[in-house]
């Protein structure tokens, strides 16, 4: 069963594409994004730790995060596949994820949804009007979630890319 991880920006289109893949695939779909925020909808110990970092457009530390995916995946674990939106998001995650003793597997293919900066806050300007993200709504919370891409997510790129399981796709341009 394959195991994929979506890198992008925000709005580069993980959450768009990601559903499509898995049921391609016939493999689970996951998005930390929705896990999170269904978690601060709940009000849950989780999502009361969680809703101030999203809300500021910061990162969730990476043990939390490793912790919310092995559970989000259930008993079966990596056995069933998956397609992973939002994680890993840093080096540290992608490092945890390939060790041998992992539950979560290490990637078979990293799909990166490329999308300039340019292209982020039209998007994001739409999905806040569409799903009402407060983290979308306020531009200061995106340009410091383009920041985190940069500095946290986007070396992932070339981790991805030295072992050989990179694909890149133009991910502006309509979603089909
Ligand atoms: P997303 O829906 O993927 O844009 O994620 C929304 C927010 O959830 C992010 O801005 C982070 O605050 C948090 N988050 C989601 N996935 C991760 C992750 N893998 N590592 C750290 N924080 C995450």
């Amino acid at each position: 069963s394959v195991l994929i991880v979506l890198v992008g920006r925000p709005g580069s289109g993980k959450g768009t594409q990601g559903p499509v893949i898995a049921e391609r695939l016939a493999v689970p779909y996951l998005s930390t994004g929705d896990v999170l925020r269904a978690q601060v909808a709940a009000g849950t110990d989780l999502g009361r730790r969680v809703s101030a970092l999203i809300n500021r457009g910061e990162l969730v530390p990476d043990d939390l995060m490793v912790a919310v995916v092995a559970e989000a995946l259930g008993d079966t674990g990596k056995d069933d596949g998956y397609v992973l939106d939002g994680f890993p998001r840093t080096l540290a995650q992608a490092q945890v994820m390939e060790r041998s003793d992992s539950p979560l597997g290490a990637p078979d293919i990293a799909v990166h949804l490329a999308l300039p900066d340019t292209a982020v806050h039209e998007r994001l300007v739409r999905r806040a009007r569409e799903d009402g993200r407060a983290d979308d709504a306020d531009p200061a919370v995106v340009d410091r979630r383009l920041r985190v891409y940069t500095d946290e997510t986007e070396p992932l790129l070339d981790h991805y890319r030295r072992r050989g399981i990179l694909v890149t796709v133009d991910g502006d341009q309509p979603p089909d």
